[in-house]
């Protein structure tokens, strides 16, 4: 029996806990049964993934953007232990408690200056969820409840529950599977210019025509800063963002930027939005936010916004999520943000992106490949035509490497602890497996 993508369904293991796994757990993007390659990991030190098998993989992901100082971190490891002989959990309403304090004033101190306040969630989606809610929610208390929709660009990503599904990628977010259910929202083309070039009238000009049309129920313009992720890896111009921020105020519509990806020197800024040197009106943050662990997420927004809503009808900001502000995940959010700006991470950001550059540079030689892009700490090498993710994973496994592609695209984004060696066996890993695979 195969799925529809042409997985056959799995014949058992050997492992009686991976073949329990693949018949009654669920992975992110994933059918049950089916033979998705997986592998079971026992521990996991530095930027090494240790396997059930007893082998080590250097892991090229930061299991998807989050461990930046990679795992089982001394430093970390201790503000952990110090916070749960404290508390683990305590509800937020009516309560507050220190590392709540503490983490929020180091996002407000490291954000945008406008940015002043923080809404604390357990995950990236909820964070967009949240930025939506409050920018309805301003609106309406600006007198204006017609601005209820959103405008986006096409190959964005922004989470997977409805409201923020609404603005990922109609295509690959697979709207016509929820259409009765998903509220339609106004996209664009995604900008064309590449980060290096100036945009230029023809890349902005979408946007412009559907904020002239629509200005008037549109309450915000949502984009992820200058990287597209998990819609495509895209890198776009400072320039283009630069123009919508214009676009938004010349229009009235507020600017969510969606950073929970690009956040906390990924992209060699702090956050994304520096490249362009603009202020966002609502930011979400996440991923990196624990250093990779433990799950939290934050809406920020400036002062203006905070004080239209909490002044309006009915003058509550309309969220509040049972894990709202879990000490555990402050306590961690508060240790990697002082072990992160307490280091050289520029420096960091900026050797990883040489390294990746040179590294993976042998890439753009081979047939399968269309193009090779860096920024930051991200490399990726765009395919002409898409991976079987069955097939080429354990490839780079039998390297010694955690790389996961998606579609066409196989990228890496190491944690900004990995040393210039362990760059060379990634990149030189993933490009004898690209070798190999290009026959
Ligand atoms: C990962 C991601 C999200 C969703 O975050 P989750 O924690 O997976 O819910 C939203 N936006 C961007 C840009 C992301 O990369």
């Amino acid at each position: 029996m195969t799925n529809i993508y042409g997985y056959t369904m799995t014949k058992p293991t050997t492992d009686p806990l991976l073949n329990y796994d693949r018949y009654h757990i669920w992975h992110p993007y994933s059918s049950i049964g089916a033979n998705h390659p997986l592998w079971r990991v026992t521990s996991a030190e530095g930027v090494r993934l240790k396997l059930a098998d007893g082998s080590t993989l250097i892991d090229g992901m930061s299991s998807w953007w989050c461990a930046i100082h990679g795992y089982n971190h001394p430093t970390m490891n201790r503000a952990l232990n110090d916070q749960l002989s404290q508390m683990s959990h305590v509800m937020f309403g009516g309560l507050t408690h220190d590392p709540a304090i503490k983490l929020a004033k180091l996002l407000v101190d490291l954000a945008p200056k406008s940015i002043e306040t923080v809404f604390f969630s357990d995950s990236g989606s909820v964070a967009v969820e949240v930025s939506m809610k409050m920018a309805i929610q301003y609106w309406h208390d600006k007198q204006q409840p017609s601005k209820q929709k959103f405008l986006t660009v096409k190959n964005g990503y922004h989470g997977d529950t409805f409201g923020a599904m609404s603005v990922c990628d109609p295509v690959t977010g697979m709207h016509s599977l929820f259409s009765d259910t998903i509220t339609p929202q106004y996209f664009v083309e995604a900008p064309h210019c590449g980060y290096e070039q100036d945009c230029s009238d023809s890349d902005i000009e979408p946007m412009k025509q559907a904020l002239i049309a629509h200005n008037e129920s549109i309450a915000a313009v949502i984009i992820e800063p200058i990287v597209q992720g998990a819609g495509g890896m895209r890198f776009y111009s400072p320039d283009y963002l630069k123009r919508v921020r214009e676009l938004c105020d010349e229009f009235g519509v507020l600017l969510i930027l969606d950073e929970i990806a690009t956040g906390f020197g990924r992209t060699g800024k702090m956050f994304a939005s520096e490249h362009a040197g603009i202020e966002p009106d609502i930011m979400c943050v996440g991923k990196a936010l624990t250093g990779g662990y433990l799950t939290l997420a934050a809406t920020m927004t400036t002062r203006e916004i905070s004080q239209t809503i909490s002044s309006g009808n009915p003058g509550l900001f309309m969220h509040g999520p049972t894990f709202m502000a879990n000490p555990l995940a402050c306590a961690a959010g508060v240790a990697s943000l002082e072990l992160l700006t307490s280091s050289d991470w520029q420096e960091t950001v900026q050797n990883i992106e040489i390294r990746l550059s040179e590294g993976l540079a042998p890439c753009r030689e081979l047939e399968c490949v269309e193009d090779v892009r860096v920024l930051g700490a991200i490399g990726v090498v765009e395919l002409k035509t898409p991976v079987e993710l069955a097939d080429i994973q354990p490839k780079f496994v039998e390297q010694g490497i955690w790389v996961r592609p998606f579609g066409k695209l196989v990228y890496l984004m190491p944690p900004f602890i990995m040393s210039d060696d362990d760059l060379k066996v990634l990149t030189q890993g993933l490009y004898k497996v690209l070798c190999h695979h290009n026959g």
